[in-house]
């Protein structure tokens, strides 16, 4: 679905949802039922952070080129105990 604006002569502007590419070029208007003109104006876009689009940026690049990984990553070390009094328990 999609928000597309209309503006009536006597009432104004008002949006209606229609499913992406059905909006007619004239509407009823939901008050006074005069024809109403669709308004072309600019799509809402989200703002998207730097990270998202950096990260977004490199998964399309992968479609074309994707990395190529020789051999299996080392396994990470386990955590250590976050309080050191844990690290003074008797070990087994
Ligand atoms: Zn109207």
């Amino acid at each position: 679905m999609a928000t597309y604006e209309y503006s009536c002569n006597r009432c104004g502007s008002f949006d209606v949802k229609l499913p992406i590419g059905t909006a007619p070029i004239a509407h009823a208007c939901p008050q006074c039922s005069n024809t109403a003109r669709r308004v072309y104006s600019s799509p809402a876009t989200a703002f998207t952070s730097p990270a998202v689009a950096g990260l977004r940026k490199q998964e399309e690049k992968s479609w074309e080129n994707p990395t190529v990984v020789t051999r299996v990553p080392p396994e990470q070390a386990a955590p250590r105990p976050a309080h050191p009094a844990l690290a003074r328990l008797p070990r087994p």
